[in-house]
């Protein structure tokens, strides 16, 4: 593992590196037997040890049980809700050299970086479609998208939704103060790899060399006043396996230094990339998929679970009723997409728009002027659906959809 940080990385006190890492090795998933899942499902409270048994290869004839226990616990705590969100890509410009990303430095795309106007009209869209939760991402370039651009990206996301998410490059915590000061509420940053020798050789140039700067960006932010922090491995670069441990083990021990924030997972598989590249080197096929959700939701029932659009339709309207908690609609992976792709769809969910959300304020201006280029997109995405659709999609499911679940006083 490269354990070299930059000079302007900060680095905190922390055991969680060491504690996850130190299970995650001492994993030997081979030696569970069907004994031990059964023990496993039986149990009220899902230890370390049984959470080992259900991501074991024993656990696969008990999907059925599995898939029971997680949906009583996702009831139990979330009731028939599901939250949606859009993401809005702002940036493709990266400093880093991930060799399984079509956004890295050394690809031949259309980089694009938005500008606010064009940012602005995008939340335009998006906000009249009737979403309330945005996700801002960039490439992970602090040049081309410092963090002014960021913050005032995030300021101007204020007027428009209620919830700003982040997925940008790690910081330290006095900037995720500012962010937060901004008005952003939560930071996903995706580990990729728990497995450091794995994760040394694909990522080989760029700030995300050093391991342990991007294992700590949860704690920064949580530190600098975040509400809420997200993670997971990016499925397909190592052992799956040891990886959704890992990942699972980051939040449980989060959650035991920092109870008072949220946590959320993400169980993203990887895609192929608009540069052709494919890195798939580990594949997870569906089934093993929902093994690590259910496991997730058995070992960790408080904390929300992501399925963006990397997974078809037919997946993500059934895990949903399982154990996912939170999808993404109306997505677009390229940069300035969502005017060209506009849809002129707003999703009616039967109720009175708050004053200061009207979607109605949001005028959209022609967009020719505004979306002369658009950067090239991250990776394919397999479910297209937009709000509405989607919306109107999880109400058949017999879900109830929630556009916003936090009220500012
Ligand atoms: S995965 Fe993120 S950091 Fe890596 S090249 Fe792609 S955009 Fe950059």
């Amino acid at each position: 593992m490269s354990n070299t940080y930059f000079p302007d990385m900060e680095i905190i006190p922390s055991d969680l590196l060491e504690k996850v890492l130190s299970t995650m090795d001492s994993y030997q998933y081979d030696s569970y037997t069907q004994t031990d899942v059964r023990k496993a499902l039986q149990n009220e409270r899902c230890t370390i040890e049984n959470l080992g048994a259900l991501l074991s290869p024993a656990a696969a004839p008990y999907l059925e049980e599995m898939a029971d226990k997680a949906k009583r616990a996702t009831s139990r705590h979330f009731g028939n809700t599901v939250y949606l969100f859009t993401p809005l890509y702002l940036s493709n410009y990266c400093g880093n050299n991930c060799v399984y990303c079509g956004f890295n430095c050394r690809s031949q795309i259309a980089r694009k970086k938005l500008t606010m106007e064009e940012i602005e009209h995008e939340m335009k869209i998006i906000a009249a479609s009737g979403i309330e939760e945005v996700l801002l991402l960039t490439g992970e370039s602090n040049v081309k998208s410092p963090l002014t651009y960021i913050g005032e990206a995030v300021t101007l996301g204020k007027k428009y939704f209620r919830n700003i998410g982040l997925e940008i490059y790690p910081v330290n915590t006095q900037e995720y103060h500012y962010l937060h000061e901004c008005g952003a509420d939560y930071v996903t940053v995706f580990q990729e790899t728990y497995d450091t020798a794995t994760y040394q050789i694909l990522h080989c140039e760029g700030r995300k060399t050093c391991f342990p700067y991007r294992f700590h960006a949860q704690e920064r932010a949580i530190l600098g006043g975040m509400r809420g922090v997200g993670l997971s491995a990016l499925f397909g670069l190592s052992d799956f396996r040891k990886e959704a441990l890992a990942s699972a083990l980051h939040v449980y021990y989060l959650q035991r230094k920092y109870p008072a924030a949220e946590y959320s997972l993400s169980c993203p598989r990887i895609r192929p990339a608009n540069n052709g590249q494919a890195y798939d080197l580990y594949p997870i096929n569906e089934k093993e998929l929902c093994q690590i959700l259910c496991a997730y939701r058995i070992f960790l029932p408080f904390v929300g679970i992501t399925v963006s659009t990397r997974e078809n339709i037919a997946f993500r309207n059934g895990i949903v009723k399982i154990a996912a908690t939170k999808v993404s609609a109306g997505v677009s992976t390229g940069i300035g997409d969502h005017g060209s792709k506009q849809r002129n769809e707003t999703v009616n969910t039967g109720r009175k728009e708050s004053d200061s959300y009207n979607k109605s304020e949001h005028r959209i201006e022609n967009t020719e002027e505004l979306q002369e280029r658009t950067g090239d997109e991250q990776f394919e995405i397999a479910d297209e659906r937009s709000l509405p659709r989607m919306y109107q999609d999880m109400v058949s499911e017999g879900l109830q959809p929630v556009l916003n679940d936090y009220l500012y006083v």
